[in-house]
């Protein structure tokens, strides 16, 4: 909070500090020179790594600051379990149900497919976390179960909150723009603004930066790698969440009814909204990284992994952040990122996938 006032609060940033949020993280996370790297790599560009991998809670990750803001403590009345979904290899359950038990509150988590005997990985730590682990058999099937879930819960006296996949949602977009904030006082607010290069997958991360830049007006290029999912989808998923989330800091006469599609060139909303939207220059997202898809190591990751291990000593996952780390070593090496340029690499964490 201290961070984001120092850099000059408008409203949109007053805004942001009355939404409740139940304070999870680690922060502010470090920011580091990679000199050893840029020069290994060859490139007269300045590299830096932003250490999301290190937010704290349940060995960290993206999903502790968005979770922050899910778990909004007005939310939390009466609330005894929190409910979610994901793959057996989830880091957005792991970091649930490691916030499930730092509250004193109970978990279920719904996932779809097999686990490994023995359970290793995220699997092995969504049960040491102590959640109850709810196998089922394909992603169709978890709405049903989380709903089957939610009513054993109730009807046994409790209350379950039901927290949505990956908590990308426009309020968990929202812990996000505090890592921008961080970002930009870590690089230092009048240097030019740099790359930020972030693994993408269901665009949460990427939005919440977005509206950090906008509300800070710092015009970092933002790239957002997919993991698995088609560029077009996430690009339009995280404009569309960073929107929703300019929305919740600057809610109009009547935000509550159907005025909500009303962001035009007039209104209280107008402002922050056109300032998302101005954004689309600065946002590049790339899929060309992906591979064959979720989980699916690649090559140029695995080179990156090494990279960076041997060169700067920041250990990446195969899932996410190694073919996020493969596009800024491309983007290096083809000039693209040229000399005088800064590049971020966001590290967003993930690394219980090296041990499954
Ligand atoms: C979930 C996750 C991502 C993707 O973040 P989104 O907000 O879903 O785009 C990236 N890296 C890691 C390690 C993750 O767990």
């Amino acid at each position: 909070m201290s961070v984001l006032r120092s850099t000059g609060s408008g409203p949109a940033l007053a805004r942001l500090d009355a939404i409740g949020r139940t304070r999870l993280a680690s922060v502010p996370t470090p920011l580091f020179p990679a000199a050893a790297l840029a020069g290994h790599l060859g490139t007269g560009a300045q590299v830096s790594i932003k250490a999301d991998d290190c937010t704290g809670l349940g060995l960290g990750g993206n999903k502790v600051r968005k979770l922050e803001y899910e778990l909004d403590p007005t939310r939390l009345q009466g609330v005894t379990h929190l409910v979610t979904a994901g793959g057996p290899h989830s880091n957005h359950c792991r970091v649930t149900a490691a916030a499930a038990a730092r509250l004193g509150l109970g978990c279920t988590l719904v996932v779809n497919g097999e686990p490994d005997d023995p359970e290793r990985g995220n699997a092995h730590l969504h049960r040491l976390l102590g959640a109850r682990i709810v196998t089922v058999g394909d992603r169709g099937e978890r709405g049903p179960a989380i709903e089957k879930e939610a009513r054993r819960i109730g009807a046994a006296d409790g209350r379950a909150l039901v927290v949505p996949l990956g908590a990308s949602t426009a309020r968990g977009a929202l812990g996000y723009v505090h890592a921008v904030a961080e970002m930009r006082n870590q690089v230092g607010g009048g240097n030019t603004p740099p790359w930020v290069f972030t693994s993408s997958s269901s665009g949460g991360t990427l939005a919440g930066l977005i509206l950090g830049c906008a509300i800070l007006d710092w015009r970092a290029r933002l790239v957002g790698v997919s993991a698995d999912e088609p560029a077009a989808w996430i690009r339009e998923t995280a404009f569309g969440l960073a929107t929703a989330a300019a929305r919740l800091l600057e809610p109009g006469p009547g935000s509550s009814s159907g005025n909500a599609g009303a962001e035009g060139t007039s209104g209280p909303r107008a402002g922050l909204a056109r300032r998302v939207r101005r954004m689309a220059e600065d946002v590049f997202v790339t899929d060309d990284f992906a591979g064959a898809g979720y989980g699916i190591a690649t090559a140029e990751g695995d080179e990156a992994t090494r990279v960076f291990g041997a060169r700067a000593g920041v250990i990446l996952d195969p899932v996410y952040t190694a073919k996020a780390a493969a596009a800024l070593v491309a983007r290096l090496r083809d000039g693209t990122i040229s000399a005088g340029d800064h590049a971020v690499f966001l590290h967003t964490g993930g690394h219980p996938a090296l041990f499954r």
